[in-house]
């Protein structure tokens, strides 16, 4: 890249703050100074602002806050096709598990950057990425994030049992880790990477599901997360099968395990809880976890569909999350924010359930907090880091509009997105990645999964 500027001035959008009048400014200017917001403003912009080294014309653009993708898969962009029309267990069983069992560090390298493409190319500034096995190569991925520059919370999984669920549903050998080494190697991890690019790379843990770890494992990883700092993230209440698990083995519901063993707080989030008692929805909301609702997964393999609403009129932290290539199949945020909106009005037939509004400040404003980054990004206010989205709305699909938030979370869809700023660096423009490599990425994740398929012997 050439020299990036360190004053942009964005001018004549339409801006979507989410700040806390939810304004949205029309013809607005706003300047980005040394990464930050420096100023929004309706109308023309001030005196200063007018010298910054790079101006955008945004007329007939809207920007928002960056999209935040509170739960996805590094790792699965890879498998695209590869696990279609199965439920949960099967799909790990037999596509996912014994294709990820055959990974080489190359394939999680290429995949976590395939991933980060389809993200930043359609509205995504910071992740959380779950599920990073010392198979796909933690050094390898962490890298690709940094390159990026991306803001990125790549979670170490952590195990030491290869069951999930109910009997029978085992991990192949080439995934599992054995206790003393997931947990060194997770300390290793959040030394060596936690924080660095100015904060932009976060290294979490990620405790396998119910059956994936001993409760003496799930006790030391809420320990672990207190002592180094970082955050705990992992997938609970997914399926039917978590709660007779949990029933069976625990004579709890998976909340009331995870609460047992001291990894409920508001420094975890819980990723897609659609199987949840009523009294477990308020204990979600009292102990201040947070909620990754993952539409398009829970519908795709046929989970079910979380109680959203409920766990938000119950004062619930719940961000939105892709989850993974297998079982959505993109990373596009922007459908996801659709899906979120119109699955609740069908489930309690109620067209006001879920208005669009709720649903962007699920994509931003929740999702920050769910990071714990609320102070820091998911909305437009001076002072905050600059993670700002364009999007044409010069589309067919788009015009003619007189609500630009119904417009982004009804109408439009990934590919509309025209520019991308993290942290006051430009990273799409005109639609294009500056820092990933796309034809290149393109072109080796067809060459990975071909040899990964043949690698695995998985029929697919
Ligand atoms: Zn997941």
């Amino acid at each position: 890249m050439a020299k990036e500027p360190r004053t942009i001035l964005i001018e004549g959008a339409i801006i979507v703050t989410v700040d806390p009048r939810r304004r949205v400014i029309e013809g607005g200017s706003i300047l980005v100074e040394e990464g930050r917001i420096a100023e929004v403003t309706a109308g023309p912009p001030s005196g200063s602002a007018r010298r910054a080294e790079l101006k955008i014309q945004a007329k007939g653009m809207a920007v928002m806050p960056g999209l935040i993708d509170t739960h996805m898969h590094l790792a699965q962009s890879l498998l695209r096709g590869c696990a279609d029309d199965l439920s949960l267990v099967d799909w790990l069983k037999k596509r996912v598990w014994p294709l990820q069992a055959s990974f080489t560090e190359e394939d999680g390298r290429v995949s976590a950057e395939l991933s980060m493409l389809e993200m930043l190319k359609t509205g995504t500034t910071s992740f959380v990425g779950v599920d990073v096995v010392s198979r796909y190569g933690f050094d390898g991925i962490a890298r690709s994030v940094a390159g990026a520059g991306m803001r990125g919370a790549m979670a170490k999984s952590i195990m030491d049992s290869p069951g999930y669920g109910r009997k029978g549903s085992i991990m192949p050998s080439g995934l599992v880790e054995e206790k003393g080494a997931t947990i060194r190697e997770a300390k290793s991890m959040i030394r060596k990477w936690n924080g660095i690019k100015g904060g932009l790379v976060k290294a979490w843990v990620a405790p396998r599901s119910l059956g994936g770890c001993s409760q003496e494992l799930y006790r030391e990883v809420a320990e672990l997360a207190r002592e180094q700092g970082t955050r705990v993230t992992m997938h609970l209440g997914e399926v039917r099968e978590d709660v007779k698990y949990a029933k069976d083995n625990f004579g709890l519901t998976p909340f009331e395990f995870i609460q047992k063993v001291g990894l409920a707080g508001p420094r975890s989030l819980f990723a897609h809880m659609v199987w949840l008692s009523e009294p477990d929805i308020r204990k979600v909301a009292k102990s201040k976890s947070n909620v990754a609702h993952c539409p398009s997964s829970n519908s795709k393999l046929a989970s079910g569909i979380a109680k959203v609403p409920e766990l938000l009129e119950a004062g619930a932290n719940v961000g939105l999350g892709c989850d993974g290539a297998p079982s959505n199949n993109s990373y596009d945020m922007i459908r996801e924010m659709k899906l979120a909106a119109v699955i609740q009005k069908a489930r309690l037939l109620d067209p006001l359930a879920m208005p669009a509004p709720t649903v962007l400040e699920m994509a931003t404003l929740n999702g920050a907090r769910a990071m714990g980054m609320e102070r820091e990004v998911g909305s437009i206010e001076a002072g905050k880091k600059a993670d700002l989205v364009l999007v044409d709305l010069k589309k067919p699909h788009l015009v003619p509009f007189r609500d630009v938030v119904s417009n982004m979370v009804y109408a439009a869809m990934g590919s509309d997105v025209d520019t991308v700023l993290v942290d006051g660096r430009l990273l799409v423009s005109g639609g294009k990645a500056l820092t990933l490599e796309e034809e290149k990425i393109v072109g080796e994740a067809q060459k990975h999964q071909d040899a990964l398929i043949s690698r695995s012997g998985v029929r697919v």
